[in-house]
């Protein structure tokens, strides 16, 4: 019988946050794969854990995720946590987790922190459907080429990001969704815990003055949002207002049809409905 797979996760950075499971779990497996054996260690010396650790990251995901499945196979158990949070989650652990299903081991998941989720729910803005998007890509040209793709997405959207490029992303969201209400949780359970809330054209504002510090996960409302001031002036109202700003015409009917999940077409419809 092939052993078991346990994915824990672990705190996001207030120790209280370790969950009784985790701890039971991390001392009754085989083995401990984690991302940096320094960081775990002092982590599983908190709750006096000494169980074995073996390095699981990045650049040798693959191989080591052939030797955990040759552990699963003769039954000993291996658990997977990250640096943070939950394993899997824009940080190692899916690899390790296809391969334990190949050989038909169980895969178990302890639940716990996870910055994405807790931002969201912080936010303020609607937790029906949400786009999670991990990390930005680190260049303007892809970060926006991003935005433009989940624009229309009808979801809350979230995305992390790292302190020097929050800004530059806000600037880019607010450039390709135009000005929505957003969120920018900045170091969830920690002591400098802060959930800043505006348009984007307010937190870029405030970033762009002062580059932040700490970790960052950015929350953005959708397309068509009644809490969007935005969508709630009339369309030819919208394209004045962006003409005033220096935009011109049909660029702003293209940026109005976005703001609203709709068409160029559609947006032009309603405008001509609107003049009627
Ligand atoms: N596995 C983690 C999770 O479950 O959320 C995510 C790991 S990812 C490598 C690190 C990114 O997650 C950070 O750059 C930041 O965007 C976000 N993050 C992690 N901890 C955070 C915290 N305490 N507050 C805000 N964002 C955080």
């Amino acid at each position: 019988m092939p052993g078991t797979l346990y994915l824990v996760a672990t705190p996001i950075g207030n120790l209280q946050d370790m969950t009784f499971r985790a701890v039971e779990v991390l001392r009754s497996v085989d083995v401990i794969a984690c991302e940096d054996t320094r960081h775990t260690r002092k982590l599983l010396n908190a709750f006096e854990i000494s169980t074995k650790l073996a390095s699981y990251h990045e650049h040798n995901e693959e191989e080591r995720a052939d030797e955990f499945a040759k552990l699963l196979a003769e039954g000993k158990s291996v658990a997977v946590v990250s640096d943070a949070g939950t394993p899997g989650i824009n940080d190692p652990g899916f690899r390790v987790v296809q391969k334990a299903i190949e050989i038909g081991a169980d895969v178990v998941p302890i639940p716990g922190a996870v910055a994405f989720v807790n931002a969201v729910i912080a936010s303020g803005l609607p937790t029906d459907s949400i786009y999670f998007g991990g990390f930005l890509p680190s260049k303007t040209g892809d970060r926006k080429k991003r935005f433009r793709e989940v624009a229309a997405i009808p979801a809350t959207l979230v995305f992390y990001e790292t302190p020097h490029r929050i800004a530059a992303a806000i600037r880019d969201a607010l450039t390709e969704l135009g000005d929505r209400q957003a969120v920018a949780a900045r170091e969830l359970t920690k002591m400098h815990e802060e959930i800043i809330r505006g348009m984007l054209s307010e937190l870029f504002e405030r970033f762009a003055s002062d580059q932040p510090r700490g970790e960052f996960v950015l929350v953005i409302d959708r397309a068509g949002s009644e809490t969007s001031p935005s969508i709630s002036i009339s369309i030819s109202d919208r394209i004045a207002q962006l003409e005033i700003e220096g935009v011109d015409h049909k660029t702003a009917l293209k940026q109005v049809a976005k703001e609203r999940g709709i068409g160029k077409s559609e947006a032009y419809r309603l405008l001509q409905s609107e003049k009627q």
